[in-house]
């Protein structure tokens, strides 16, 4: 009965899977449809150039929408090594300079030189810092700054994620974290749901705290490494 159970769960599990993935890719393919179909008929260059870029970057999209959904139902233990965190923080801040100029959001980092070392798995700790840093600086609608501050203490290591954005509602909070919930015209919704995912599995903690229209502060600890 047990098994049956289980098995029935696991079953559930994957139709919500299935049917998330087709959902969540369904939109970047038929924008990319469109794209291609002008293309046809459009004879500026210059249109064509803008037109490949949206197919590219839906392509991605789609792309990403998969990568993350991998994430999600790899085992946990998977590939959990030793990795230096300041090292793929200051990683994932770099990779997310060029968005933050284009959004005209200025990024200041505290990290820490020491070698600091937690048990993770690195591809999934950069989607972890580059899903909070990319909500932060498109929560800044008219730019900003974007604090990143770090710090070591004998058994955790924290990191700060601090943005004068638009801010949440306690309500908006709360959804946090919730598949499909977002307030953005092209959001998934699932970037948050996958960065609580990458914590827990890391046995970190994140508590957040954020106000309308000041900003939000996202708080993040992970164990060292001993
Ligand atoms: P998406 O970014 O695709 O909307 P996420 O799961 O990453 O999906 O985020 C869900 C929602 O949480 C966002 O749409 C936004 O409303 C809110 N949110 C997340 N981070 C922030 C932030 N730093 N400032 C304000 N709102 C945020
Ligand atoms: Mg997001």
């Amino acid at each position: 009965m047990r098994k049956e159970l289980i098995k029935a769960e696991k079953m559930s599990i994957l139709t919500q899977i299935s049917a998330s993935i087709s959902h969540e890719v369904k939109n970047p393919i038929t924008i990319t449809q469109g794209f291609v179909e002008a293309l046809e008929d459009e004879d500026s260059k210059e249109r064509r150039k803008e037109y490949v870029g949206y197919i590219l970057e839906e392509l991605q999209r789609a792309q990403n929408i998969i990568y993350e959904f991998l994430a999600l139902t790899k085992p946990e233990f998977d590939s959990m090594t030793s990795i230096n965190i300041s090292k793929e923080l200051s990683y994932s801040v770099n990779l997310m300079k060029p968005f933050a100029k284009s959004h005209k959001v200025k990024i200041e980092v505290d990290n820490i030189d020491d070698q600091c070392m937690i048990l993770g798995d690195r591809q999934k700790i950069r989607q972890c810092f580059i899903n909070l840093i990319k909500n932060s600086i498109e929560a800044m609608e008219n730019g900003g700054e974007l604090w990143i501050k770090a710090n070591k203490n004998s058994n955790r290591i924290s990191i700060d994620i601090i943005d004068n954005g638009v801010g949440m509602t306690p309500n908006e909070v709360s959804k946090l974290g919730t598949p499909y919930f977002t307030t953005k015209e092209e959001g998934t919704g699932l970037g948050m749901m996958i960065v609580f995912n990458i914590i827990k599995t890391m046995k970190g903690e994140i508590k957040v705290e954020s106000e309308k229209g000041k900003g939000t502060k996202f708080m993040i600890t992970f164990p060292l490494a001993s």
